[in-house]
């Protein structure tokens, strides 16, 4: 994978447009909760202040509908934080497409909400030329919105001057590509969650090149099912125990066995109040819930992550927002903190849960891409990477 990065190019004096993801969460005030995307996005930001250029920012921030902009869908609240950060003023550009706004050397602008404008997500050609008019460099540094091909991701990319990827963006591509094109071995793929049916394709091409593959959450009961074991009123997947018993064979031929748990937390229920009880995984009743893997399990998994290479981790291993159930993610959290392996870890509640256990620092890259960063360990090629890659030599 062979993109352009910002530090390739001369900014002095250019124009640059720079697509972050700044799509923060907020709550029903408007007010943000969580600012770590745009924390992420002001180094690339800042450099490019620093190198002289005229700089323009745009991101999406939740759904609108293109063509009708309210209130809700405004970046004001992002501009003002952005601002913070940056210690300077960032003035908000409405209806900026056509141009007709001023923006010098060593200021900053923000577009407004990129996906308010009509042609956006369906990468329309007309309205990719009309930003790529405004601008002498195209900075892609949103790696978050990596995998969905629209104007401002994709065919801005083709028709500006020069394209690059951020500071951000390049070291999502750097940190993923060095743990699963050319891992220090053994490489460990943790795989917890919910459900096989939305990991099922992840599952399948890591298999094909992790060395140990551990499952967890809900998806290690499918496979426990597989294995003729009972799990009660556990969540899993019936109808997807042929699909786990290959990916266990998948593993097998390459001599490698999918540690499965041995001992569980289970409840009746799923709540702040249920009472958990440690079984062997021989002892789940059919009333049983296994919301979370044993102490022996977890010590397990937790010893294959001593003697890793690389670790990814994506999925909890358990109920882990419940304290009864969080023991299991909780050890592993830690034991992916400690380890001298080089760690990987995404995915939405996965990042939550890294929060929860105050291990962020001590991951070597957090990706900040939820559904990038699974694509990205689908094997699959996203689409803003692939528009880069095709601009390399441009
Ligand atoms: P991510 O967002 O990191 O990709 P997922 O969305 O796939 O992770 O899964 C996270 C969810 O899986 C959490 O809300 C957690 O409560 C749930 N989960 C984990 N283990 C179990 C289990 N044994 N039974 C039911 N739900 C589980
Ligand atoms: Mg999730």
């Amino acid at each position: 994978m062979r993109v352009k990065t910002l530090k390739d190019v001369e900014l002095r004096g250019k124009r640059v447009f720079i697509r972050a993801d700044l799509n923060v969460p907020q709550d029903e005030t408007g007010r943000i909760v969580d600012d770590t995307r745009i924390r992420a996005s002001v180094p690339t930001i800042e450099y490019c202040l620093q190198q002289g250029a005229a700089v323009m920012v745009t991101s999406h921030l939740g759904r609108p509908k293109e063509g009708a902009c309210t209130h809700e869908d405004s970046l004001a609240p992002i501009a003002e934080r952005l601002s913070e950060l940056l210690g300077r003023p960032v003035p908000l550009i409405e209806h900026w497409v056509d141009g007709g706004f001023t923006v010098q050397p060593g200021e900053v602008v923000l577009l407004e909400n990129v996906r308010c404008n009509v042609g956006e997500k369906k990468n329309d050609e007309a309205l990719a030329r009309k930003y790529a008019a405004l601008c002498d460099v195209y900075v892609n540094d949103a790696f978050g919105t990596a995998h969905r091909a629209e104007a401002s991701t994709v065919g801005i990319a083709h028709f500006a001057p020069v394209a690059c990827a951020g500071l951000l963006m390049a070291a999502e591509i750097e940190a993923l590509s060095r743990a699963l094109e050319h891992p220090k071995r053994p490489l460990v793929a943790i795989v917890g969650g919910a459900k096989v049916s939305t990991k099922l394709t992840i599952l399948k091409s890591l298999a094909e090149k992790v060395d140990q593959l551990i499952v967890g959450g809900g998806i290690a009961n499918t496979f426990l099912l597989a294995t003729g074991k009972r799990i009660g009123k556990s969540l899993a997947e019936p109808e997807l125990v042929v699909e786990a018993q290959a990916i266990m064979d998948m593993m097998a031929a390459r001599g490698s066995e999918v540690p499965l748990p041995v001992d569980v937390v289970v409840a009746d229920e799923v709540s702040a109040f249920a009472r958990a009880n440690r079984v062997p995984v021989d002892e789940v009743g059919p009333n049983d819930r296994i919301l979370d893997v044993g102490p022996k399990t977890a010590s397990r998994y937790c010893d294959i992550v001593a003697h890793a290479g690389t670790v990814v981790w994506n999925g909890p291993l358990g109920v882990f927002e419940y304290d009864q159930f969080a023991g299991g993610t909780k050890m592993l959290a830690s034991a992916i903190a400690h380890s001298e392996a080089y760690s990987l870890a995404g995915g939405g509640d996965t990042i939550a849960a890294i929060k929860k256990f105050g291990v962020e620092k001590d991951i070597d890259y957090i990706s900040t891409g939820g559904g990038a960063f699974l694509e990205f360990l689908e094997g699959k090629k996203l689409p803003a990477i692939a528009a880069l890659e095709a601009r390399c030599d441009g």
